[in-house]
């Protein structure tokens, strides 16, 4: 018997065809984004109040009623000062952490039509972000997306890859 190791489907890479039926559009990708967040539950990233509600802002779709304020998925994270779409950032997520060794920033820019700094900072922000293993598949429940990390505050352990070089499978 083969023991199916999480993610293992996903160790011979994704395809752009299979990433564009599973992130079809803007609101796919936020949903995807707030369960992976928000596990149990929405909550406000400034205070961490729960007391939320549904907002008719733009770019912000809740408000928080303890600290008063708009917030979105994005809000204290690394997505939210630029201008990529949360769909290009679950693709980019996606070829990144199932293409590890082929990814460069030049074909991710391609791939995501962004140019190739903003495919650059984003590999940077998911490498953190996802402490990501070669073929981990996103979606299985055990890669945490920590929003310190996306956050760009680097606490001092990283405990999840302990024993492996900083600089292991560098992106370029
Ligand atoms: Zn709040």
């Amino acid at each position: 018997m083969t023991k199916k190791a999480p993610g293992k489907a996903y160790q011979k890479g994704i395809s752009i065809i299979e990433l564009n039926d599973m992130f079809p559009d803007e609101k796919t990708a936020t949903k995807w984004f707030e369960d992976v967040i928000w596990p149990n539950g929405r909550h406000c990233p400034k205070c961490g109040g729960l007391r939320t509600r549904e907002a008719s802002h733009k770019y912000m779709p809740y408000w928080c009623t303890d600290c008063r304020s708009y917030f979105s998925v994005k809000t204290n994270t690394a997505m939210q000062s630029s201008n990529v779409s949360l769909r290009q950032w679950a693709i980019a997520i996606y070829l990144c952490l199932t293409n590890l060794k082929s990814v460069s920033s030049i074909k991710l820019s391609r791939d995501v039509k962004v140019s190739q700094p903003t495919a650059w900072f984003m590999m940077q922000r998911i490498r953190e972000a996802w402490a990501c293993d070669e073929g981990q598949d996103p979606f299985d429940g055990t890669v945490e997306f920590d929003e310190t990390y996306v956050g760009g505050v680097r606490k001092n352990s990283r405990t999840r890859s302990a024993g492996k070089p900083r600089d292991a499978g560098r992106w370029t």
